[in-house]
Order: structure tokens, then sequence, then C-alpha cells
């Protein structure tokens, strides 16, 4: 279990730590991370020190409608958190309702309760600090050699309670990239390859999954009603950042008989971007692994942030060196990009759809048709299977 060390607010106190491992953000990604270097022991026998740094404390902020693939769930041990399954998801527009028969269900969740889930099976020190980026190297000192040469690899990561330094550094951050290469162009919304989601969730119940494609909710998006046990999750994602979403949801919430109760919302990139930099390594959100067109992130940061763990398990075991890892992690996620790409476009193609209702119906229905709809589903539950846990 973590060890918290301290306290928000008043008792907060300075930070100066070393440690072998330090992952920036304990949400998805970052937590996946830490569960993979669980069992992890260096060639001295020693257990790695790894920390894992949040704003927040561990579950405390959900920002998601907390739906995912029952069987990642299962297999990453953390079904307990499961508030609600389907097995079919219903898509309606202003002309017609489908239901299709989803291949896997899906479940809604209790993000807290699941964060904790992940939390209990690493083995980290937990700190509640806020990461303000990572001390720039100076040119100057750039090739002196150190007195120490572990210092060479070490990279220093600024917070607001002070700095903690590590030779393996996780950016677990989100859609900020808070640890980017100094050099790299900033992503600054709306401007950039982000889309945007707010949600409400008023207490109720209900059964059915929906999404909802009309463009007096978002002309390129959709809007949702994810039940969760005693709450129901209602928002409106935007793939075009420029379309505000706050009063699409407060219609949607009317629409569908929900007080607009417990707003949250965020960013959510929509393209992929360099899995590793300037020594760091970036995972979930923070490398674009949200999947476009479905704005589904958490199965990525799950998949991802397993990818990552094994590989900086195999440094801390001193079975490859960090260079090699950021090598082989980097050509991972990049293996994915053509399945990034061609989402994309899928999803620009919404964004034609959507507003034509007559269209609209007629792709939908196209889809109910031979079960093709329950193939498309297959396919793109297949990208990232739970087999991979
Ligand atoms: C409204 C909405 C609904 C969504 N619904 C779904 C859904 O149902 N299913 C799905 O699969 N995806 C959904 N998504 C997308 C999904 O939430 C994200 O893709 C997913 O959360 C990414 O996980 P992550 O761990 O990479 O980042 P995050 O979950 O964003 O976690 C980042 C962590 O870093 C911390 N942090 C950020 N900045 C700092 C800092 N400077 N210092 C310290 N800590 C910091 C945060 O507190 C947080 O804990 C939704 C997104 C939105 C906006």
């Amino acid at each position: 279990m973590p060890v918290r060390a301290t306290k928000r607010g008043a008792e907060r106190t300075p930070l100066d730590i070393d440690c072998d491992v330090l992952i920036c953000g304990a949400s998805f990604a970052g937590l996946t991370v830490a569960r993979e270097l669980a069992a992890a022991t260096g060639p001295d026998g020693r257990r790695p020190d790894v920390v894992v740094v949040d704003r927040y404390e561990i579950g405390e902020r959900q920002t998601s409608a907390c739906a995912a693939p029952l069987p990642w769930l299962d297999a990453m041990g953390i079904a307990d958190a499961v508030r609600q399954t389907f097995p079919t998801v219903e898509a309606r527009t202003p002309r017609g309702r489908f239901s299709w028969r989803l291949p896997q269900p899906f479940a809604t969740f209790d993000y807290r309760l699941l964060c904790e889930l992940l939390a209990a099976q690493g083995d980290f020190r937990f700190e509640t600090a806020k990461v303000d980026g990572r001390q720039a190297i100076d040119p100057a000192d750039a090739h002196r050699p150190a007195d120490d040469p572990a210092d060479r690899d070490r990279i220093t990561v600024l917070t607001d309670r002070g700095p903690i330094r590590a030779p393996l550094v996780v950016d677990a951050l989100g859609w900020r990239r808070v640890l980017a290469p100094s050099d790299e162009a900033e992503i600054q919304p709306p401007d950039a390859f982000l889309s945007r989601g707010l949600e409400v969730h008023p207490s109720g119940t209900g059964d059915a999954f929906e999404l909802f494609l009309d463009r007096r909710y978002a002309p390129s998006g959709y809007g949702w009603s994810f039940p969760a046990g005693d709450e129901v999750r209602v928002g409106v994602g935007s793939f075009d950042p420029h379309h505000h979403v706050k009063d699409p949801t407060l219609q949607l919430a009317a629409d569908v008989g929900r007080e607009p109760h417990g707003y949250q919302g965020n960013w959510i990139p929509h393209r992929l971007r360099p899995a590793t930099g300037d020594g760091v390594f970036f995972v979930g959100d923070s490398a674009g692994h949200c999947l476009p067109l479905s704005a589904e992130g958490i199965r990525p940061a799950l998949f991802f942030g397993l990818a990552l763990g094994r590989e900086l398990r195999m440094v801390v075991e001193g079975r490859q060196t960090r260079e090699q890892a950021l090598r082989r992690y980097a050509a991972v996620s990049a293996r994915h990009e053509p399945a990034y790409t061609w989402l994309l476009r899928l999803q620009r193609s919404v964004g034609v759809i959507v507003p034509r209702e007559r269209l609209a119906r007629r792709v939908l229905s196209g889809l109910s048709r031979d079960g093709l709809a329950e193939r498309a589903w297959g396919r793109y539950l297949r990208l990232m299977p739970a087999t991979s846990v």
C-alpha cells in the first residue's frame, strides 16, 4: 500500500527527494505504471524507491464519465469498482434510435475506488504536490563529467513543495504535458489538437448506455448518458475545441430529464504526441493516447501504462538501460500511429454526418445491418485487448 507522508494546506512540508522512479500523475496511466513496478527488484536485491506525486489525493478529482470495457477492469483486478454494466449501446439521432450489442460489455465505475484499488497493487510513496516543470539543464553543465556518474542521468522535477530527482521520470499528468521538452511547441486550447468534454452527474438511475448524435449538442461530437448505480453521467464532447459545451450539456440534461448537478470536464487530446522526450516518458493523455472518434482514454491509459511499466521494470532490474527503454517504449507507442490516424479520419467525418440528420440516420441504419456495427466495435476493441494485461 502507498504511504502518504503529508497532508494538504498548512500541514504541507517542503520536499527534497531522490528516488529511483518518479511518476507524476496518480490517475489511470500513472497508477498503472506504478502497479507494474510493484514486483521489481534491483540486481542488488533492493526494491526500487518509487515516488508518485499528484496535486490531489488519490482518486480525489474525477474528470471522466468513467466507462470502460469490463474485461479490462476484470483483468486489472479492479472490477470491485464497477457500478453498472451494459451489454448494448444505444445510438440516438433526432430521426432514429439504434441499438447495438457490444462484443464486450462496457462498465461504469467509481473513480475513487478504482484509483484506490489500482494504488493498492503498487508499492510506492505518495506525495501531494503540484508539478511545475523540470529543471532546465544548464548548457555549460551538459557535457561536464559529474562527480557521481548517476547524476548525469538524474532528472530534477520541480514541484510547489520542492525538487524531486530520479533517473526514470514519467509524465502521466494529462493533456498539459507539463514535463514536455522546452523546445516543444506548447499546445494551447482551443487552437490545438484537443477536444473538450463536460458532464454533470446527478443522482438517479437508468438502464441504457446512450450516445446522442445531434447537432444541437455538438455538430462535431456526441452527447452521452451513462448510468452508474445511483448517479447518471450526462455530458457532451466536442471534437471542435471552439464549440462550447456548457449550454449543450445543460440542454441534454434537460432533454433526458436529469438535474444539472456536479460539473466535471477537461480537454481531451485527439492526436498522438511523442511518447518520450529529453529522457522523460509520457503516458496516457500526456502522450495523446486517448483514442480519437470515441474519446476513450481510460483503456489506452491502462494499455500504455502497462507497456511503460514493463520497460521501466527491466531498467530497475538491470536488464536494459534507460536509453533502451526510451527507444523501445517510443516504438510501442508509435506502432499504434496508423490506428490513431484512421480513427482521426473517422472523427473528422462526424462533423460532416451529424449536422445532416437524414445522412446520420442512413449511416447508422447502414451500420445496423448484417452485424456491421458489432464487427466494427469488435475491431475497435481489439486495438487494445484486455489480453495485454
Ligand atoms: C468529460 C469527460 C468524460 C470522459 N469520459 C470517458 C469515459 O467514459 N471513458 C474513457 O475511456 N475516457 C473518458 N474520458 C477521457 C479520459 O478521462 C482520459 O483520457 C483519461 O482520464 C486519461 O488518463 P490519464 O491518467 O492519462 O490522465 P488524467 O486522468 O487526466 O490524470 C492526470 C493526473 O495528473 C494530475 N495532474 C495534472 N496536472 C498536474 C500537476 N501540474 N501537478 C500534479 N498533478 C497534476 C491530475 O490531478 C490527475 O490525477 C473522458 C474525458 C472527459 C473530459
